[in-house]
Parts: structure tokens; sequence; C-alpha cells
């Protein structure tokens, strides 16, 4: 395993995407990748121990939200995560924080990054003025032309908006918000017209897990003028847990998902250069990955805590006790190798990831 471990260290994302697309079953996946390193290695490609700067800095700036969508694996909006959340000046500070550490791109999201408008610009300010790139993700809600004009003068490399399918029925009763179907699609053209690279992200939910409903979505995100379309399947954690009933996918649509997978293939052909159509990790393929290789970044929280993705809810400090500087040095660029996020990991199995009521 120590072995399996080194080799798995080497691959990228994109080679465990195309893993992925090429089978859906986990244990082929994870060889394909193993095979895939072992030529690196090779090669003489080897990875770096850990990470000197981080690559990725996700910041959840808030979670308040202004929808309440029933699979969100954050619980926003509920009263006692919105307690917690940072307030103005030490969320300005974090950003300063992220920016000294040198952090190569930020992803800015919630909840809903625009339930706080005015922090988001300010944050927006302090990685512009430090040549850090940033990419927003949003529901759309409050993506009004106004907003989107401001946006145009930072250094933003990309927008998604949230958009559930290709109708308003399925979205809006899944997003808890009437009227929220329209506004993300509103909020999508904008983002297009204004020339920002923008993608559409979907969560395939149990009613929309048919080659149907994902043939007109990317279609529709097209005919939209999206840049990029990304499928995204439900991570039961959070209020999905309590919503399990009605969001878990069937051991039969697990069994068929490999039609999902063929159809995301031609459609990809079809598309060619005029618009990538993504299928986000696995969650529990994803998960496997943490312990194998260093982390090329972290989540800071809208608490303060930092965790090493959205998957592993293990904390590793909390941005309100000590430096992020000093977190990254001591903790958080091996975490791949802490014995805590082992422990987590090592519980989850990749079916019970689908099945898993915890909260
Ligand atoms: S999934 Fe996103 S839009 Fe929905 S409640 Fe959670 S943060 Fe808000």
């Amino acid at each position: 395993m120590a072995e399996q471990n080194q080799v798995l260290r080497v691959f990228s994302d994109f080679e465990v995407a195309d893993a992925q697309l090429a089978f859906y079953s986990y244990e082929a996946a994870v060889q394909s990748i193993i095979t895939h390193s072992q030529r690196k290695l090779r090669h003489g490609l080897l990875p770096p121990e850990a990470h000197e700067y981080p690559l990725v800095a996700q910041l959840e700036l808030t979670s308040k939200c202004n929808l309440n969508c029933r699979f969100c694996y954050n619980r926003s909006g509920e009263t006692d995560r919105v307690a917690h959340d940072l307030n103005s000046d030490e969320i300005i500070d974090v950003a300063k924080q992220v920016a000294d550490l040198n952090a190569m791109h930020v992803v800015l999201t919630g909840g809903e990054v625009f339930c706080v408008t005015e922090e988001l610009f300010t944050v927006l300010e302090i990685f512009r003025d430090r040549a850090i790139d940033s990419f927003i993700l949003t529901n759309g809600w409050a993506c009004s032309e106004a907003v989107f004009r401001r946006l145009c003068e930072f250094n933003i490399s990309g927008i998604q908006v949230s958009i559930d399918g290709p109708c308003a029925a399925i979205h809006d009763n899944a997003r808890g918000r009437s009227g929220s179907w329209a506004r993300a699609v509103s909020a999508l053209y904008l983002s297009k017209e204004c020339g920002f690279y923008t993608i559409a992200a979907c969560v395939i939910l149990p009613e929309t897990f048919a080659p149907e409903y994902v043939s007109d979505y990317i279609d529709m995100c097209y005919y939209l003028g999206a840049d990029e379309a990304i499928l995204t399947e439900v991570m039961m954690m959070g209020r999905a847990v309590r919503n399990a009933s009605s969001l878990a996918y069937s051991r039969e649509m697990l069994d068929t998902v490999k039609v999902l997978r063929e159809l995301h293939r031609e459609k990809l052909a079809e598309y060619g250069n005029r618009m990538f159509i993504g299928w986000a990790q696995v969650p529990a393929i994803a998960m496997t990955m943490t312990t194998m290789r260093p982390p090329n970044g972290f989540v800071i929280q809208p608490d303060g805590n930092i965790q090493l993705n959205c998957l592993v809810p293990v904390s590793l400090g909390n941005v309100r006790e000590r430096r992020l500087a000093e977190l990254w040095e001591t903790r958080i660029r091996f975490a791949h190798r802490d014995p805590e996020v082992a422990r987590y990991v090592e519980q989850q199995t990749p079916v019970s990831l689908y099945y898993r009521r915890q909260d």
C-alpha cells in the first residue's frame, strides 16, 4: 500500500478525470491511475513531497444563502452555521493572509457570495492588487447587470453558475425558491455577455438521472453560451443527509451510470472545442486521493475552519486562532499524511458516500 501511495501522488486531476471517464468502477479507476503514474515515475517525473505555496485557496465567504437547496452539503443559511461566520474585518484579514501566502488562484464561494457583496468586492480588490486571479461560484439569484458591470473591474478567471436542469420546475423545487432557475439562466447569459469564462454546473438529482435530461441540459448550456458544463453527483453530506430519502441514488441508478458516462463521452465529441463538458470527480475517488498526494490547496470555511477540501470535514486549524501561514507550514501542506485525515478517509467506502447519514 505504501508503494501504491507513492505512485498515486504522481497523477494529476486530469488523469483522474480520464480514468473516471473510461471506467465507472472505483477499482478500475484507481488501477488506471496507478498505471498512468508508474509510467510517469519511469520517466523521472517525481512529485514534490509537499507544495511550497498553495495553488488554489477556496474561501467560503459566508454561510448565508438566498436559496435553500435540499442537497446543500454546507447546510448554508441555517442559523447555527450563520452565527459563527467570520465578520467583515476577519474576512478581509484572511484574504490578505491568503495573498501573503502567494496562492496562485482563489475560488470565492459560500453560501452565496452575493449575500456579502461588499466584502466580496473588497476581497476581489485585494487579489487584483496582488495579481492573483479569482474564480466565483454563484447561484445567480442576485446577479444583476449592475453587479456584472462591477465584476468587470477585476481579474476574474471564470464564473460558475449553478443550474440544475433544462427546465425551471426541477431546479426551483430542489433549490427551494421559485424563480431561481430563471435568475440562474439570466446570470449565465450576463456572465457570457461580459466576456467571462462561464461555466454552468448541475447537480444530477435522482429525478434527472436519465440520459434525456442530461442530454437536454448539455444542449441548453451550449445554446446559452456556456464555455463549459459540469455534471456533479449529489454529495451525501450536510442538508443532503437530512433529505437522503429524496436524494440518494438507488443501487439501480449506480448500476446504470455507465449509460450516462457513455452519453457524456458522445457529447464531448459532439461539441468538440466549442464547449467543454466536465464530470466532477466521483466523491469516493476524490476522497481516497486526499491521502495519496500532497495537498495543493485548502478550503477556509465561513467560520474560519480550514479543511483540505469539501469532502473531508477534518479541521486543520482555525484562522481565528492561528495565522494562516503558520497553519500552512506546520499542518496543511502535509495533510495527506495527517493521522486524523487518514482515519476519516479510511472510515468511508465508495458506496457509503452515497448512503452515508451523518451531519
Ligand atoms: S447549495 Fe449553494 S445555493 Fe444552495 S443553499 Fe447551498 S450554498 Fe445556497
